[in-house]
C-alpha cells in the first residue's frame, strides 16, 4: 500500500532546492560534507506484509513472502523485520500462508498498522484504534516473538505536535519502539510497471526497470547518508525502508550486492537503534512526513544535499 504522491509532496521541496543548488553550484557550493563512512552499517526492514504491491495472475502472497524470507535467510539476515497490515488477513488463507512462510523462515513481525491510515488525515484516538486493531494477529503469529516494533505508515507521525505526541505516548505506554527509517528509495513505485511489463512481456521495459530501480537505489541510499551529515554530524547506523513486493523481492539479490559494494555491513534493528540519535525525537510537526534525517533537516529548514530525483514519468508511463 502506498501513497503515490508521496515522494512528490515530501521532496518537492527538496528538488527543487536540488535543482537550484546544482544550477549554482558553481558559485556557491552548499556547506555539506560529502565524505561517506567506508563501513556504513544498515538493517533492512519490509513494509506492507503480507500484501505489498500488486499480484500478478498466477503469482501468490505466500510465493513472494518466502521466496523473500529465503533470500535473507541464505545472506545471514534472519530476524529481519516485516511490518505487517493485518486488515485482510482473517479472510485470506494466502496472506495467512505468507506471513506463517515469513516467520518459518526466521524473520520476525512488526505492527505497520491495521489499514494502513495516514496520520495527517485521521485524529491521533482513530490511529490509536487502528494499531490495536492490529495486535491479536500480531500477537497469534508471532508467538513469542519480539512484535512490539512500530512502523508509521508514509513514515508520517503527526501533522500537529500534539497528535505527534500523543501517538509517542500511546505507543511508549504500550511498550511499542519506533521503527524509524533513515534510507529510502521508494522500492515500491517500481512494482506497479514491473507487472505491466511482465503481462506484456516486454522484456526491455524489465530490463530498464532493473537498471533504473538500482541506480535509484544508489542515488537516494548516498543521499540519505548526505542528509544524515547535516542532521547530525556525522553518518549513523542505518535502517532502510524497503516493501515486501514481487519486484523488490526479484531485485533483492542484487541490491544487496550494491549494498556490500557500497561497504555496507548488516546489523539487526534493534542494534541499529541502540544508537543515541534513534533515542532523540525532531519533534515537529511535519504534514509529509519522511526519514529521520527527513524530518530534522524539514523542520530546522536545513539545505538538502542536491539529487537526481526518481524516474516517475517514465515509471508511470511503462507498459501502459
Ligand atoms: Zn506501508
Amino acid at each position: 500500500m502506498r501513497r503515490t504522491d508521496f515522494w512528490l509532496r515530501a521532496y518537492a521541496c527538496a528538488a527543487l532546492l536540488a535543482v537550484s543548488l546544482t544550477a549554482s553550484s558553481a558559485i556557491a557550493a552548499p556547506a555539506i560534507k560529502t565524505r561517506l563512512a567506508r563501513h556504513p552499517v544498515v538493517a533492512l526492514t519490509f513494509d506492507d506484509l503480507p500484501a505489498g504491491g500488486a499480484l500478478s495472475p498466477g503469482d501468490t502472497r505466500t510465493r513472494i513472502a518466502a521466496e523473500l524470507a529465503a533470500e535473507l535467510k541464505a545472506n545471514h539476515l534472519k530476524g529481519t523485520y516485516g511490518f505487517v497490515n493485518a486488515v485482510d488477513l482473517g479472510d485470506d488463507p494466502d496472506e495467512q500462508q505468507a506471513i506463517r512462510a515469513w516467520l518459518r523462515a526466521g524473520m520476525n513481525i512488526g505492527s505497520h498498522t491495521w489499514s494502513h491510515p495516514s496520520l495527517s488525515d485521521v485524529t491521533a484516538a482513530a490511529y490509536e484504534h487502528n494499531i490495536a486493531l492490529d495486535e491479536p494477529a500480531l500477537a497469534a503469529y508471532a508467538g513469542g516473538r519480539d512484535w512490539h516494533w512500530f512502523r508509521y505508515p508514509y513514515l508520517e507521525e503527526g501533522d500537529t505536535l500534539a497528535k505527534r505526541r500523543a501517538v509517542r505516548g500511546w505507543l511508549r505506554e504500550h511498550g511499542y519502539r519506533i521503527a524509524q527509517v533513515t534510507l529510502t528509495f521508494n522500492d515500491d513505485d517500481w512494482d506497479d510497471a514491473y507487472g505491466r511489463c511482465v503481462a506484456r512481456r516486454d522484456d526491455a521495459g524489465i530490463a530498464w526497470l532493473k537498471q533504473s530501480y538500482l541506480q535509484n537505489a544508489e542515488e537516494f541510499i548516498r543521499l540519505g547518508r548526505e542528509e544524515e551529515q547535516t542532521a547530525f554530524g556525522n553518518e549513523i547506523p542505518n535502517v532502510l525502508l524497503l516493501h515486501e513486493t514481487a519486484f523488490t523481492t526479484l531485485m533483492l539479490p542484487r541490491l544487496l550486492d550494491l549494498l556490500r559494494t557500497e561497504g555496507f555491513r548488516f546489523k539487526p534493528l534493534a542494534r541499529v537503534e541502540r544508537n543515541p540519535a534513534y533515542a532523540r525525537d525532531p519533534d515537529a510537526a511535519l504534514k509529509d512526513g519522511g526519514t529521520l534525517p527527513d524530518e530534522y533537516l524539514n523542520s530546522r529548514h536545513l539545505p538538502y544535499p542536491p539529487f537526481t530525483p526518481e524516474p516517475s514519468d517514465r515509471l508511470n508511463g511503462l507498459c501502459n
